[in-house]
């Protein structure tokens, strides 16, 4: 058994990082020591750790707990996947200021293939395990650009659940430019409840999210928010606050649109982009909007709400 947890360091733009997979957290490594003590590990995992090193990795949680044979015993055992996310796309029809994938290409670009697609559906299905319940969550880029392949998607997994008696819940998060009667027809047939990214009130979605060719798209996504909210009115939003913007005008506008749940979210440093500072001055970036809270909005369960909450990549 390691001595660390599972871990990814890497270097990018002289800044050291450091991913820690067990736990799912990213962090900045400030200290060079404690990032060549990670590296001097990874080639050599045997290697004992000075007191001083342990003492500083003990304070970012890198060490496993102590645990019990039972416990140890537990831990080695795979952990079952029962969820992933496809980035359908990685194309997309806005330029969010703040969108640090590049329009959501992420700097490569490309639409995924129907093959890799049911690859992943595959794949997705042998590391369950003896989950029943997965789920999938359609990304971008803007991921109604590729909407057959989510079509082609969710018939392929609900198929392939029904043959090994597993279940498929489904997710997506959209900049809602491209919603129209048939796909909120197939989102309510399956029960999929959609993500809205948009930033309010028309001058901050204009200035924020412009198209590709820098017009506002408030005109153009606001009617078709209203269309989507007369069928499925349990859908979400999600706002980014960045500058100076005001977070109660932000919501009043969410709400008067007819979000019942509306998630707004302060725009901070990408994990990539350590030069720039987000406080207020509007530089900061975020990532692509399909970026989202963890939970899929339910439909029946949950209450009106409005939920702010800080980005926090570091
Ligand atoms: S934030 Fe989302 S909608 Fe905006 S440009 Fe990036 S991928 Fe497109």
């Amino acid at each position: 058994m390691s001595q660390l947890n599972a871990r990814h360091i890497f270097r990018y733009d002289g800044s050291s990082f450091l991913i820690d997979i067990e736990q799912m957290t990213a962090c900045l490594i400030h200290d060079e020591a404690v990032f060549k003590a990670l590296e001097d590990i990874s080639a050599n995992p045997r290697l004992p750790l000075e007191q001083g090193i342990r003492e500083k990795l003990e304070k970012l949680d890198l060490l496993p707990a102590r645990v019990g044979k039972q416990e140890k015993k537990r831990k080695s055992e795979p952990i079952p996947i029962e969820s992933i996310s496809l980035f359908v796309t990685q194309e997309c029809n806005l330029r969010c200021i703040y969108c640090y994938g590049n329009g959501g290409s992420y700097g490569s670009g490309g639409v995924m293939t129907q093959r890799t697609a049911r690859k992943a559906v595959d794949w997705l299905i042998e590391q369950s395990g003896k989950v029943k319940e997965l789920r999938i969550n359609f990304f971008g880029g803007e991921p109604l650009l590729n909407f057959p392949l989510v079509q082609d998607v969710l018939e392929y997994a609900l198929e392939r659940g029904r043959a090994c008696g597993k279940q498929f819940e489904f997710d997506i998060t959209t900049n809602g430019s491209l919603l129209d009667d048939e796909k909120i027809a197939f989102f309510k047939e399956h029960d999929i409840v959609p993500m809205v990214s948009i930033d309010g009130p028309k001058e901050l979605q204009d200035r924020q999210r412009p198209f590709k060719n820098g017009k506002g798209s408030y005109d153009v996504i606001a009617p078709r928010i209203r269309n989507l909210l007369s069928v499925l009115p349990e859908s979400a939003c999600r706002a980014t606050l960045i500058g100076n913007s005001d977070p109660v005008a932000v919501d009043n506008a969410l709400q008067k649109m007819g979000f019942a749940q509306r998630y707004i979210i302060n725009a901070s440093r990408s994990l990539f982009d350590t030069s720039k500072d987000d406080g207020g001055g509007g530089e900061g970036v975020l990532p692509p909007c399909s970026t989202k809270p963890s939970r899929k909005p339910r439909r029946s369960s949950r209450p009106p709400e409005a939920v702010m909450r800080r980005n926090s990549m570091t």
